[in-house]
């Protein structure tokens, strides 16, 4: 059998998978099983965030293998101790939990929202307000946090304690504090599966404001947003706010999975022993390669990030078949005339492999991506809109 065919045959059909197979990489180039030469605008949906293959990053995880793999949360080790401390004096949080992945971060930012409103308000101010078109992820209670009905069509019921706010809408989001028992508002600064749809200042600021205001958690989901994408260390950081939980996972393990919540001041002690925990949560091999990508995003790194975004956006602004450019930093969605099925086709065509988010193209190339690739990659795309 080729690997299509095994795939097809033993894999949940769950993803509409590209017709390519990846078998290599370096840096912000990816090869396929025929050799073809692609150029990664996607990184693996964000993840891959210094490309593939890095050297550094490789040789840390692979030195931490040979050492201690695995010990399960029962001891301590060194690895996640580091990276925890690095990622409290980088954000200013207070204490971390490790999870695997974005879903399960959401998991325990909405397990420590409820006992926090239950320590704090009482049992019965379990809800949790979240965003039309945001995503959270696909464990029962993300996907209710999700608020896209398409996604929850066969899935119901769904985990109860979820209201349904518009985004950017300041005087819906009072609404729903003032008439439902509240644990926290969770909201993403840009929507990224939603379709690259960032939230104004004024409403980021304004959310947290109210959260203030009604006593409840402000919970920013940075799976996407986070560990560099937008520019910053934190997406929240251009808005001037101080999150009382932010949960990062994609990038933050520079390839590996990776989950983590970030707690503040009024939530770095709700959990406590035997509350929550994950058996792979903190796994030392991973944490190996997430101390790599903490101590490489310097605050020169992040001006790069901003600075490949710009020049993006500048390559695409006014360009024929180009009708919006949404995003921060180097998350970047494009409206495109032309259906964005027939984009992505007609760029894997060119060698620029890309992602949609809705209707939308959406880019996040590895943050390091050299400029003659990103110029290259965007030149490639400027064509395929154009058509
Ligand atoms: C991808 C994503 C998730 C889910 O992360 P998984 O690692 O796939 O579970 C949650 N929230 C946001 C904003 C995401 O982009």
């Amino acid at each position: 059998m080729t690997t299509v065919q095994a795939d097809k045959t033993y894999i949940a059909a769950t993803y509409a998978r590209f017709p390519v197979t990846l078998v290599s990489g370096k840096g912000a180039e990816l090869f396929d099983d025929e050799g073809k030469r692609y150029i990664d605008m996607g990184s693996g949906i964000g993840v891959n965030i210094f490309g593939a293959a890095d050297p550094q990053w490789a040789d840390a995880v692979s030195a931490q293998l040979r050492t201690l793999a695995h010990a399960s949360n029962l001891y301590y080790t060194q690895p996640c101790a580091r990276v925890a401390e690095k990622l409290c004096l980088r954000s200013g949080m207070k204490k971390v939990f490790f999870a695997n992945s974005g879903a399960e971060a959401n998991e325990c930012a909405i397990k420590t929202a409820r006992k926090w409103a239950a320590d704090n308000k009482g049992a019965d101010y379990f809800n949790i307000v979240t965003l039309k078109d945001g995503f959270h992820g696909r464990t029962l209670a993300t996907l209710a946090a999700t608020a896209q009905d398409n996604l929850h069509k066969d899935f119901l019921p769904l985990t109860p304690g979820f209201v349904y706010s518009e985004a950017n809408d300041l005087a819906a989001l009072e609404k729903a504090l003032a008439d439902n028992k509240c644990a926290a508002v969770m909201l993403e600064t840009v929507q990224g599966e939603g379709g690259v749809l960032p939230l104004s200042h004024e409403f980021v600021r304004g959310a947290a404001a109210l959260a203030e205001k009604y006593n409840v958690l402000f919970i920013v989901d940075e799976v996407q947003t986070g560990v560099g994408r937008t520019g910053k260390f934190y997406s929240f950081m251009h808005f001037g706010v101080s999150p009382d939980i932010v949960t990062s996972a994609k990038g933050l393990g520079g390839g590996l999975p990776v989950g983590a919540v970030l707690f503040g001041e009024k939530t770095a002690d709700v959990l406590t022993a035997g509350s929550h925990g994950s058996t792979f949560g903190g796994n030392p091999a991973v944490c190996a390669g997430a101390e790599v990508v903490l101590d490489r995003l310097t605050d020169e790194f992040l001006a790069a990030v901003a600075a490949k975004g710009k020049r993006v956006r500048n390559a695409l602004a006014g360009a024929k078949g180009v009708s919006e450019i949404t995003g921060l930093g180097l998350m970047i969605g494009v409206r495109t005339e032309r259906p964005v099925a027939d984009v992505l086709a007609d760029l894997r065509a060119e060698g620029v492999l890309a992602l949609k988010a809705h209707d939308k193209l959406r880019l996040l190339p590895p943050l390091n991506i050299p400029d003659e690739l990103l110029d290259e990659a965007v030149g490639k795309i400027v064509k395929v809109c154009a058509k």
